[in-house]
């Protein structure tokens, strides 16, 4: 029997490339184009110091703006062709990526459901770890939302929350009842955390 590896999951906006604020519908969300995913700086010196530690490097991300026609699949495509590209630059890459593409309320009908892999729920991060073979109770989950934490706890592992310090969420983590172990302002500072533990 295979040896259980140990795995760090990041959530794809906001921790690896920037959330995009649309102004023409006012909103902050995922790029819609390749053009407005902007990979972020040091995530390439995160993802190889994790390597270093031995751990897998999984994307984990909901991606609602298929059911939303906010994009298509094909411009997905050129999303991920472009932050794969990103992270090469940097010398960096992830070893599996899942993506939720549903919404229960979505307006595109092949994409519009109660799924089981939407975050806050742990189906992706469990999916995951049966195709990689990872022990979740070594494993992290790396996210800049409640529902990273939520659906990192669900599976078993431990979670950082990327946010500044002023926390903006910590009210709503408390009606939640949500506490991720630590609070880092970026995905570098979180993996320094993870290589001290
Ligand atoms: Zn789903």
């Amino acid at each position: 029997m295979k040896m259980k590896q140990k795995a760090v999951f990041l959530d794809r906006d906001g921790v690896i490339n920037e959330v995009v604020y649309h102004q023409e519908m006012g909103i902050l969300d995922s790029p819609f184009t390749a053009d407005q995913l902007k990979i972020l700086p040091d995530v390439g010196k995160a993802i190889n110091l994790l390597r270093k530690q031995g751990y897998k490097v999984i994307i984990i991300s909901n991606q609602p703006g298929l059911a939303k026609a906010h994009f298509t699949l094909d411009a997905f495509k050129k999303m991920q062709q472009k932050m794969t590209a990103g992270l090469k630059k940097q010398k960096a890459f992830v070893d599996a990526e899942y993506y939720c593409f549903h919404h229960p309320y979505g307006t595109v009908a092949s994409y519009t459901k109660t799924c089981t892999c939407r975050k806050p729920k742990p189906g992706m991060i469990r999916t995951a770890a049966k195709e990689h073979h990872i022990d979740l109770s070594q494993s992290w989950m790396i996210g800049d939302g409640i529902t990273d934490i939520q659906a990192g706890y669900s599976a078993g592992c431990k979670t950082i929350l990327i946010g500044r310090m002023k926390c903006d969420l910590c009210r709503r983590m408390d009606d939640e009842d949500v506490k991720p172990e630590h609070i880092a302002p970026n995905l570098y500072k979180a993996a320094l955390i993870i290589t001290k533990e």
